[in-house]
């Protein structure tokens, strides 16, 4: 006997897309009842995306540790003692190597990471050969590389790059309490020096760093005021490593993930709001409010050792 797939009646919603949100107005999808938040997201999510589509992404740290800034929760920095071993620089043939086994295994995008502030110019140009060989094997290509001022943007743009990852990480009013050795100003600058170049953008935030409910739908609002919604916006939940300033920060209520990654997809529609790191950590109940693939459904992570701790 065939079982016929039926999806619920849900009518498309298709509010116009916004960039002027206010404070308030955020804070007021936080306090809607749980279930009503939801169905909001959903009905949203229905409207712009294929429900149950999911796009498999592999990410690679062609750059490891001995990171100069001083993200709190970040074990790649060189000021806290977490055990991860420097590693420099890949070579190109190993990430080509490492992008092919990505793509056997099912990934239609390759990301790569390097815990820099600011990638230097001979390490772009390695880079920039990377970005062409993934490009060469028909993967669509990311990166996170930190800090770029236009024309290095400009350059990773002309190498065939798809997305650039640059995550907000906070609120602008906690971003201080985090991390001392970059403003929030350069964020914002190093994004619109990626939507300049056009690059898409994937940026999102870190939830579970001791900010306040003020701060999640700050974070938020920065994001989806946005001249342009990023294309992909993470949301993640604190990975706490031993060594970081954050090791022995709150856990994060669950229905407070939930409600954040809701108010993601109400406000930044046309965005693949995605689940990130910390989704190890996640019960697959968590995980299914987002419609994210079951675990085992995940694609294998390729050259684990160097997987990147977290993301610049
Ligand atoms: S998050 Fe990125 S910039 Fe911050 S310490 Fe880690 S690798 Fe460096």
């Amino acid at each position: 006997m065939s079982v016929a797939t039926i999806e619920p009646p849900l009518e498309a919603t298709l509010d116009p897309i916004r960039h002027d949100w206010s404070l308030q107005e955020v804070q007021g999808l936080f306090a809607q009842p749980f279930m009503d938040l939801i169905l909001r997201a959903q009905r949203v999510h229905r409207a712009w995306h294929v429900p149950n589509a999911v796009q498999m992404s592999t990410l690679l740290s062609i750059k490891t540790g001995a990171c100069p800034e001083d993200c709190a929760y970040c074990p790649q920095s060189v000021r806290y003692d977490t055990g991860v071993v420097a590693e420099a620089l890949m070579p190109v043939a190993a990430v080509r190597e490492c992008a092919a086994r990505a793509k056997a295994a099912g990934a239609t995008r390759f990301c790569m990471g390097a815990a820099y502030r600011a990638p230097r110019a001979r390490e772009l140009e390695v880079i920039v050969e990377m970005i062409r060989a993934v490009r060469a094997l028909g993967l669509e290509s990311c990166a996170t590389l930190g800090m770029l001022s236009p024309q290095q943007a400009r350059q990773l743009k002309d190498a065939g790059l798809d997305y650039y990852n640059h995550n907000l990480d906070t609120s602008a009013e906690f971003y201080g309490e985090i991390i001392h050795t970059r403003t929030y100003q350069q964020r914002l600058d190093t994004l619109a020096a990626v939507r300049a170049a056009g690059l898409k953008v994937c940026c999102g935030g870190i939830i579970g760093m001791g900010e306040s409910p003020a701060d999640r739908a700050q974070l938020l609002r920065t994001l989806a005021n946005l001249p342009e919604h990023p294309e992909s916006v993470p949301i993640n939940r604190l990975v706490k490593v031993a060594g970081t300033p954050l090791a022995d920060a709150p856990e994060v209520d669950a229905f407070d993930f939930v409600r954040t990654i809701a108010a993601a997809r109400v406000l930044m529609p046309r965005a693949r709001v995605r689940l990130s790191a910390g989704r190890e950590s996640m019960s697959d109940e968590l995980q299914a409010h987002h419609r994210q693939p079951r675990r085992g459904a995940r694609p294998r992570a390729l050259c684990t050792a160097r997987a990147h701790p977290a993301r610049p």
